[in-house]
């Protein structure tokens, strides 16, 4: 089975989330699909051992072909490639990789380099993986397809997703089996569960929300998921302690037996909300 982890905004608890199930399952695989800021790593502390570059194919322009025709810069959606004067500029940045000006050109003029754009780690038996993509990189998903290849089939396979609602969040969670939906009580943490509401019920995933930081004084997320008809599959309270052990790179899980005892429930829960 393979459940995604997301949250429509950032600071909400995904990675506690996804890192506490990863670690109440006697085995699984986790894999951080937050690859601009991977830190399930700092959590559940796995010997990476493996490193592979992601690299992608951009445009490069025989000059001594070309005759500034234009065609690639008119073909390319992206105003990644420009014709001025006697010069084809590319901006690797912001290629889409696509492949339309190559198509476009009618001299054979533009063949495709390698350019790398990030990492995929992992340890020895593939159970733990993550990407990372490098500093000013703008495009995610092909570290992404990388990672989502190395699924395995004969286990729990956890995903912690980039939070938002962007394409990068629709590739990961796309062919998952569920999707846990973690927010906070207050008019952001509402306001951003409502995007990704609506995006896993476009894709059509079975879903379930998880309230961190829960008060007695706020119920607008009980509200809503009551109004709606989602199911709360769990709370988890705003706690010094909890930050605290977090701040130290310490799951709640792993220094206290009544919330290993939980996220076992949320598992079960999990599993019955994809009826499996
Ligand atoms: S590969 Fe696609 S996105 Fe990149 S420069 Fe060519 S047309 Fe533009
Ligand atoms: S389409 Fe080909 S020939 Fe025309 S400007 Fe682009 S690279 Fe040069």
């Amino acid at each position: 089975m393979k459940i995604a982890v997301l949250s429509g905004k950032g600071g909400t608890g995904k990675t506690t989330v996804s890192a506490s199930l990863a670690a109440v399952l006697p085995s699984c695989q986790y894999i951080d699909c937050d690859v601009e800021e991977p830190n399930g790593a700092i959590f559940l502390t796995p010997e990476l051992t493996k490193s592979q570059s992601v690299k992608v194919l951009v445009p490069e322009a025989d000059m001594s072909k070309c005759n500034t025709c234009g065609r690639c810069a008119n073909a390319c959606q992206f105003n990644a490639i420009a014709v001025v004067k006697d010069k084809v500029l590319v901006f690797p940045e912001i290629c889409h990789h696509c492949g339309a000006c190559i198509i476009a050109c009618p001299n054979d003029a533009i063949k495709e380099v390698e350019r790398v754009i990030g990492v995929i780690e992992a340890n020895v038996d593939d159970t733990f993986l993550q990407g990372k993509l490098n500093v000013g990189e703008p495009i995610s998903i092909p570290i992404l397809v990388e990672l989502k290849k190395r699924i395995k089939k004969d286990t729990t396979v956890i995903i912690d997703c980039s939070p938002g609602a962007s394409c990068t969040v629709v590739q990961s969670i796309e062919g998952c089996d569920y999707c846990v939906l973690v927010t906070e009580p207050t008019p952001f943490g509402l306001h951003d569960l409502r995007i990704a509401v609506e995006l896993v019920r476009k894709m059509g995933l079975p879903f379930g929300v998880v309230l961190n930081k829960a008060s007695d004084n706020n119920r607008v997320i009980h509200e809503f998921c009551e109004k709606e008809g989602i199911e709360l599959l769990m709370e988890i309270p705003f706690s010094q302690d909890i930050a605290q052990s977090y701040s130290r790179g310490i799951l709640p899980v792993q220094n206290n037996n009544s919330w290993k005892e939980k996220f076992e429930e949320l598992h079960h829960r999990i599993e019955r909300g994809a009826g499996k």
